[in-house]
């Protein structure tokens, strides 16, 4: 099936009991069995929940793999990421992940016995130097937020695959529409469910996907263990929206594409940094391994004063944390999403205190491109 197609009907049947054509929100904490020993396949809501089900089915299947299994926000699934790997293990990393997974991992799980490197995964080498006799897990995210660098996703599950390493992708950025890491040979996609899955601004929520019969015992188990589920709510909502990923997100792309080209132009911007402009250094990697460049769009505009000039007097763009909504948002990494990231770490990498992050929305571009340029002037 199409991509559209899958995103409308995967996952999904009319409710039996009604017929009613959309996934019910089984709110419920438990089921009423039939005898002792003998129950309908559900017990209880945190192992059970068919709208959780539909929408584990559904994403699987956007992202070519066998198995989602969902959780209650992006940073739990991340959470639950860790429990494949235990304490004396060694992971290896993209320096340039989203902050929390650098705040939960570093400044948290390396109290419990695990090791991280962090590496620019942009170039093979340093991911490859890094392997260790303990090395459990190499973890990537492409494109990396806000700095969009890509990482070769072939290129890492063949290095993870010939050292017998699990591999990991945050896919969050690009969503099942433009990029599927499964079909690089990539073991796990992980999702922030909350941004373009999603995509409108309303709920939190994070999946894992794979189709390794093992990872997702695991994952499974953990994900009943632990217990970091979403609610019955928020899993009809993600389900509602992803029915209009597709056609939100060549509107996202073309959207960004075009305010892209005139931030380029405009001479406002010292450095404008879009995989789908002809300059980014990975232009080439991003038309191999995806199917479109996104919506974000982060631009570095030379001074703090100047990125406060735009920051302060957008009117249309929000200035929020956040991203991949119907509305376009605008933010400051250094001092929002990156905040803990140490500044030397953040200078590193390009993350300056000058630089500003778009998520381009869907509203009419023209009125996106007028709101910046009052901003500026
Ligand atoms: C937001 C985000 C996360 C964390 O997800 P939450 O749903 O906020 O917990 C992880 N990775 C990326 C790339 C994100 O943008």
């Amino acid at each position: 099936m199409g991509f559209s197609t899958d995103a409308i009907h995967a996952g999904q049947i009319p409710d039996p009991t009604t017929g009613a054509v959309i996934t019910p929100i089984y709110q419920t904490s438990t089921y009423a069995q039939h005898e002792l020993g003998k129950s309908t396949g559900f017990e209880y809501a945190r192992t059970h929940n068919f709208t959780r089900q539909a929408l584990e089915k559904n994403i699987a299947v956007l992202e070519k793999g066998k198995y989602g299994i969902a959780f209650a926000s992006g940073l739990a699934a991340t959470h639950a990421l860790m429990n494949l790997v235990k304490a004396g293990d060694h992971i290896v990393i993209s320096n340039n992940v989203y902050g929390g997974t650098y705040r939960l991992y570093e400044l948290n799980m390396k109290n419990y016995g695990l090791d991280f490197s962090w590496v620019d995964s942009t170039d093979l080498k340093n991911v490859e130097n890094a392997i260790r006799p303990n090395t459990k897990m190499i973890y990537v995210e492409t494109p990396t937020n806000p700095m969009l660098n890509l990482t070769d996703l072939k290129a890492v599950s063949e290095l993870a695959k010939k050292n017998n390493l699990i591999s990991v992708c945050d896919n969050t950025f690009m969503s099942p529409y433009f990029q599927n890491p499964l079909t690089f040979g990539i073991d796990i996609v992980l999702h922030s469910t909350t941004k373009y899955l999603n995509g409108h601004s309303d709920i939190i929520g994070g999946m894992l996907i794979t189709s390794d019969e093992k990872i997702h015992e695991r994952i499974r188990y953990i994900q009943n263990a632990a217990g970091g589920v979403p609610s019955p709510f928020d899993c009809w909502l993600v389900l509602r929206s992803t029915k209009t990923l597709a056609v939100r997100m060549k509107q996202h792309e073309e959207n960004a594409n075009t305010f892209a080209k005139f931030l380029s132009e405009s001479g406002y911007a010292k450095k404008v940094i879009y995989p789908g402009l002809k300059n980014h250094p990975q232009h080439e990697l991003a038309k191999k391994q995806m199917r479109g460049f996104g919506g974000m769009v982060s631009a570095d505009f030379g001074s703090l004063d100047a990125a406060k000039k735009v920051l302060n007097n957008v009117k249309i763009f929000t200035l929020a944390e956040s991203l991949g909504g119907v509305e376009s948002l605008i933010s400051h990494p250094a001092s929002m999403t990156h905040a803990s990231v140490p500044k030397e770490e953040r200078d590193k990498m390009g993350l300056t205190e000058s630089l500003v992050r778009f998520s381009v929305g869907i509203e009419d571009i023209e009125d996106l491109i007028a709101d910046v340029t009052q901003a500026l002037k």
